[in-house]
């Protein structure tokens, strides 16, 4: 049966370790000096050697004839350790055996002396995966153990190992393996396998793995697989769904000339083909990194500080992107974002001739990141003291840049729109309609599993009904990145609400954080008596019929506003 790469490659001694030098140095020193400690902690990424480490070490403190603390291969005692077999060297995945049980199990065992060995070596994988019983349990071991018996423990998940368990533990940090080192390791593999691959490829796997030794040679693996002739760089974007430079360049170049349907289009066009978008963006993140390091040697790349804005903000967003359950239309969204600020820093800088109106760019320039703010830094633009002048011109130039959106996905559009639409719903808001609606949303239960519109019955369903009014409803969401999602369908969820519901009221979506911030300020508001003035908002596209009326101006109600705003009030 054919032995996969990864396994016929795992290291056998430390010589064979990759990567983990200082780690592999003072293991061997502790065995020479006869200073080996009860218990040890491994902690870092996946594949970056840890339970290669740990075995090779178990085998090594038990060696009778070891050769600068590394293993003979060739006494009784490295013969017993290599069989799978041993009964001295016991690995447990604390994965699937994460019980007090299996614990207690273990430390009745720990007293029998070892069998075969010298030391009997426990080795546990995942350890914090364990419950805490288990690791209460596991504890008490780790504070006496016989004289006979070493742990090992090991983690990619420090965090959520005990404090008590660390502390009598001896830890090692595995680092991310560097890109040079992997590449000279598969090139080693790929000479023993007669694997044709160019070198350029090697380079790509390295990137691709993030320091894991693992991944990259099981990448390899795949590889040669998939081709039996010279592999290319081409095979290996293929079989991961990724781009080629050039690809990476012209985007890029979409970008930077804002050209929106373009990059929309050039996202479709991937995404048809089963690209993995996701990688893509760390690839692109690479390309920005690569171009931005030629940029400041050699003063060849123009643009720099933009491609320094790109790169932080995808470096900012990458956890998002992974995290979004639709990333194409997280990167769309965030991308014409970006877009859309870089044509309204343009503008300002040529514009910016008097230092209110600079006092106003420093505003935007601030906060142009941060794309849930947006709307929020113009409103504070406005409220920057400039005379009447500016701030019509400011005003002026606003919806300028927001007619040159072009499309209707446009952040910042549907974030103006939402701002409206929250101070509207203020305004005639009533605990009645919340509780209605809240019972009115149960019934949506029935479509969970409908075809056409199930995901948008989710995404209405996952969400905290925060607030009702005659025409609106707020609804919020933990994350940023759903908030983003169910923007770009808002109209939709709108139309479901109106088919299924017969709810013709306009959907405010936004993200508990926000909510909190406006809930906060409507307390605000009551405290000062001042009232929400109702504002207009701009034409939407699509209209399902819903009501375009005014809010009910009529205020009356602010007295009993605590009974009828409860959950607000108690928040703040
Ligand atoms: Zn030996």
């Amino acid at each position: 049966m054919y032995q996969t790469l990864y396994r016929k490659y795992r290291p056998r001694s430390f010589s064979e370790i990759v990567g983990q030098d200082i780690i592999v140095r003072t293991l061997k020193n502790s065995i020479l000096n006869c200073k080996v400690a009860h218990a040890y902690l491994f902690i870092g990424p996946r594949g970056t050697g840890k339970t290669s480490t740990a075995k090779i070490f178990a085998r090594a403190v038990n060696c009778l004839d070891n050769h600068e603390g590394d293993i003979c291969a060739n006494c009784i005692a490295c013969d017993f350790s290599m069989h799978k077999d041993c009964l001295d060297i016991i690995e447990i995945d604390a994965a699937s055996n994460n019980g007090v049980d299996e614990i207690r199990n273990l430390r009745e065992k720990v007293a029998l002396v070892p069998s075969e060995l010298k030391y009997k070596v426990y080795i546990i994988d995942e350890v914090h995966m364990l419950t805490i019983s288990a690791f209460n349990a596991l504890l008490k071991t780790l504070e006496e153990p016989p004289e006979h018996v070493i742990f090992i423990l090991a983690t990619t998940d420090p965090q959520k190992v005990p404090e008590t368990i660390i502390s009598r533990c001896q830890c090692f940090n595995f680092s991310r393996i560097a890109d040079l080192n992997i590449v000279n390791y598969l090139s080693m593999v790929c000479q023993k396998e007669k694997i044709d691959c160019e070198a350029d490829v090697l380079e790509h796997i390295a990137v691709m793995s993030d320091g894991g030794m693992r991944d990259s040679i099981s990448m390899l693996d795949k590889l040669s697989s998939y081709k039996n002739g010279k592999i290319v760089l081409e095979d290996f974007l293929t079989l991961n769904g990724l781009v080629t430079t050039k690809d990476l360049d012209n985007f890029l170049n979409l970008i930077l000339e804002s050209k929106v349907s373009l990059i929309i289009e050039m996202l479709e066009n991937w995404n048809s083909k089963g690209k993995n978008i996701v990688q893509i963006m760390i690839q692109f993140l690479d390309f920005l990194k690569s171009e931005l390091i030629e940029g400041y040697i050699n003063n060849t790349v123009t643009n720099l500080s933009l491609l320094q804005e790109l790169a932080n903000l995808l470096n900012e967003k990458m956890f998002d992107i992974k995290k979004s359950s639709n990333p194409k239309i997280y990167i769309e969204i965030m991308l014409l974002n970006f877009v859309n600020q870089c044509k309204i820093i343009s503008r300002e800088i040529i514009s910016s001739k008097t230092s209110k109106i600079d006092e106003l760019n420093c505003d935007i320039i601030q906060n142009k990141h941060d794309s849930q703010e947006k709307s929020e830094s113009f409103k504070n633009a406005d409220h920057v003291s400039c005379d009447e002048n500016s701030i019509s011109e400011v005003k002026e130039k606003k919806s300028v840049i927001m007619e040159n959106c072009s499309s209707k996905f446009s952040h910042s559009n549907i974030n103006d729109i939402m701002e409206i639409r929250m101070n509207n719903a203020f305004i005639s808001a009533k605990k009645e309609f919340l509780k209605e609606d809240k019972l009115k949303f149960n019934q949506l239960n029935d479509y969970t599993f409908d075809q056409n519109i199930g995901y948008l019955v989710c995404a209405l369903l996952d969400g905290k009904i925060r607030l009702s009014s005659e025409n609106y409803l707020v609804v919020s969401y933990e994350y940023d990145s759903v908030v983003l999602e169910n923007l770009v369908n808002f109209q939709n969820m709108e139309k479901v609400l109106f088919d299924k519901l017969g709810m013709t009221k306009k959907l405010i979506i936004i993200s508990d954080d926000k909510w909190s911030v406006y809930a906060k300020q409507y307390v605000d508001h009551l405290k000062n008596n001042e009232q929400y003035e109702y504002r207009k908002e701009p034409e939407l596209m699509f209209d399902y019929g819903v009501s375009q009326g005014e809010e009910n101006l009529n205020n009356e109600n602010n007295d009993s506003v605590s009974s009828i705003f409860g959950d607000i009030v108690e928040m703040c």
